[in-house]
């Protein structure tokens, strides 16, 4: 069965009648990986660290207890199935929690703990007896607040006094009420309006301000601006700390701007993917029927642990989804019409194995790891939107990290001269051959 068959897909779609999928935002990218996250992501890379006083070395540490954590701390970390510090968290929790306090700019791929590292420092500065807010903490979306908030609560477990706040749109509090909950969370627009505007707070009072997902926030207008009216009213003392998962121009400009006084910059680059271990194959198909029997060769041929399937319109997919599972495929579908939670909870099914294939759109390409897919299959390649071929998401599509030197199988479908050319072109770029199948006689693929 499909797990969310569309319906109205019997016969295949026309070409050209492209129901183009729609772009997802890196908000619902970001909460999408959150959400899906269940463990540490680590990582050969070194970590690279920028500092402009040499005299007081940066040291790391390699286990919770050397950073003597008030004890309800620490017994909320071991309850959250911390033993130790993350890559990240080693060399910045030192410095994070060291007195007097230091500023920081950290970047590092989603899943690598630093989450956690600001949320551990927020919980140990905050003196719970005192009921005003002592640490100020923005995101990008409330659903992303939400996150931070949450891991707030599992970490602060044994706090019994911390309260945390979410300023969030719809959040309503009434004038000349003062905010009691020493922590805050939310966005950058309505945190501004709760700060300068109404002072349901005393921005001169926060110990710790953090600024998570930098490159997400700047993606939407107006958030650095308001970051940084925000970081103006703050005190000369307080701690600055700025994270991202990317490092790019633009991401470093604003946290320049936003963190003063010469911050310690950590980075921790993302292991490159790579089509090393992967054995990519090309199937010329004359139409989708083609396409369709080629599909059937396959599932028929090899045995497959896991596979995924990428479509380039959502109408592709739905129709496929429903061609394979008439033909008694356990398929699930992707889509980007699916709302974030969806689409999370079709690829916690996916991972667990409850459906073999999954068959998706661009929407999914990222947030997924594909460790376990042993078979990527392109029904149709990746294109940009002008039409020429897309390296980067077919990289993405079927790359590994070196770290799993597991191998895969890519299958690329070619449909007319154009698609050929596309193929080539990939093939050029990478440097790495694409070989031809013949789809009635797959056995050369093993
Ligand atoms: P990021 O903010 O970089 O995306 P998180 O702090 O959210 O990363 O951590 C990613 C995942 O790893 C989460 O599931 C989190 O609970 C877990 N995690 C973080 N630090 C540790 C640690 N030291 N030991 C074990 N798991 C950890």
């Amino acid at each position: 069965a499909v797990t969310n068959g569309s319906g109205d897909t019997a016969q295949p779609p026309a070409s050209g009648d492209a129901t183009e999928e729609k772009q997802v935002s890196k908000e619902e990218e970001s909460l999408l990986r959150k959400i899906l996250r269940s463990k540490l992501v680590t990582t050969k890379a070194d970590l690279e660290v920028l500092r402009k006083d040499p005299n007081s070395p940066l040291f790391s540490v390699k286990s919770f207890e050397a950073l003597n954590l008030k004890s309800e701390l620490l017994k909320g970390l071991y309850d959250m199935g911390f033993n130790a510090p993350s890559k990240i968290q080693e060399t910045a929790l030192p410095s994070l929690l060291a007195d007097p306090p230091v500023n920081m700019i950290a970047q590092s791929q989603s899943g690598t703990g630093k989450t956690a590292a600001f949320v551990l420092t927020m919980l140990s500065r905050v003196d719970t007896s005192k009921h005003y807010p002592q640490c100020l903490c923005l995101a990008p979306t409330y659903e992303l607040a939400l996150q931070i908030g949450q891991v707030t609560e599992l970490m602060a477990k044994h706090m019994t006094d911390l309260k945390i706040k979410y300023a969030v749109k719809g959040n309503r509090i009434e004038r000349g009420q003062k905010i009691s909950e020493q922590i805050i969370i939310g966005t950058p627009g309505t945190l501004m309006d709760w700060a300068l505007r109404y002072k349901f707070f005393d921005l001169r009072k926060i110990k710790v301000f953090v600024l998570d997902e930098a490159d997400v926030m700047i993606a939407t207008q107006g958030h650095q601006d308001q970051s940084i009216r925000i970081q103006k009213g703050l005190a000369d003392a307080c701690q600055m700390l700025l994270f991202s998962a990317t490092y790019d121009a633009d991401v470093m400009k604003f946290a320049q701007d936003v963190i003063p006084h010469d911050p310690i910059t950590i980075k921790l680059r993302r292991e490159e993917e790579s089509l090393d271990n992967i054995r990519q194959y090309y199937i010329e198909c004359d139409n989708i029927e083609d396409k369709y029997n080629a599909i059937s060769n396959i599932y028929g041929t090899i045995s497959i642990g896991q596979s995924m399937v990428f479509c380039h319109t959502r109408k592709n997919a739905s129709w496929l989804a429903e061609r394979m599972s008439k033909d008694g495929h356990v398929v699930g579908i992707l889509t980007g019409d699916l709302a974030v939670e969806q689409r999370a909870a079709i690829i916690k099914r996916y991972r667990e194995g409850m459906e073999k294939v999954l068959i998706t759109t661009n929407v999914s390409a990222r947030g997924i790891d594909v460790e376990m897919v042993t078979v990527v299959v392109n029904f149709d390649l990746p294109i940009l939107p002008d039409g020429k071929p897309d390296c980067e998401t077919y990289l993405h599509r079927i790359g590994r990290t070196g770290r799993f030197g597991k191998s895969g199988i890519a299958i690329n479908f070619v449909d007319g001269q154009r698609s050929m050319n596309n193929l080539k072109y990939i093939e050029k770029h990478f440097g790495r051959k694409i070989i031809k199948l013949d789809a009635e006689d797959m056995d050369s693929i093993e």
